[in-house]
C-alpha cells in the first residue's frame, strides 16, 4: 500500500521519533506548526476517524494513554492541543488516521 506514514512506521521513510509501543508511534511533523508538534499515529493502517470501529478502537484507546506521557517528557507541562483532521473539509492530506500533538506556546482559541 501507498502509504507514508505506513512507510514511516516500517522505517523505510525516515523520521524523528518521540515515542513508539506496540501500538503507536509518534514523530515530529516535517513541518512543524509550533514549537512542539508530534503526530501519533496506529500501527495499523487506520485511513482517518471515520475507519475507528470496534474493532480497531484499542489503538486509539492505547495512543490517548501516551499522548500525556509524550507530552510530559516534550515539556508541556503549561498545556497542549491535540488535533485529527477527518476527510476533505478538515483538509486532511495523509489518509493515515493520525493526532497533532501541539503546543509550545499559546495557542490560538479560534480553531476553525
Ligand atoms: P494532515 O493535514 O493530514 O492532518 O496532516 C499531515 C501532516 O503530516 C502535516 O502536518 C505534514 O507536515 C506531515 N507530513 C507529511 N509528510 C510527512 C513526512 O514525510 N514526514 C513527517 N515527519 N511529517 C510529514
Ligand atoms: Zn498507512
Amino acid at each position: 500500500m501507498d502509504c507514508i506514514f505506513c512507510k514511516i512506521i516500517k522505517g523505510d521513510i525516515p523520521s524523528k521519533v518521540a515515542y513508539e509501543d506496540e501500538y503507536c508511534y509518534a514523530f515530529h511533523d516535517i513541518n512543524p506548526q509550533t514549537p512542539t508538534h508530534i503526530l501519533v499515529v496506529p500501527k495499523e493502517h487506520i485511513p482517518s476517524c471515520d475507519g475507528i470501529s470496534a474493532e480497531n478502537s484499542i489503538y486509539v484507546a492505547k495512543i490517548f494513554e501516551a499522548i500525556p506521557k509524550i507530552a510530559a517528557a516534550e515539556g508541556l507541562a503549561n498545556g497542549y492541543r491535540v488535533i485529527t483532521n477527518c476527510g476533505d473539509d478538515a483538509c486532511q492530506t495523509v489518509k493515515h488516521l493520525h493526532f497533532h500533538l501541539m503546543g509550545g506556546r499559546k495557542l490560538p482559541e479560534n480553531m476553525g
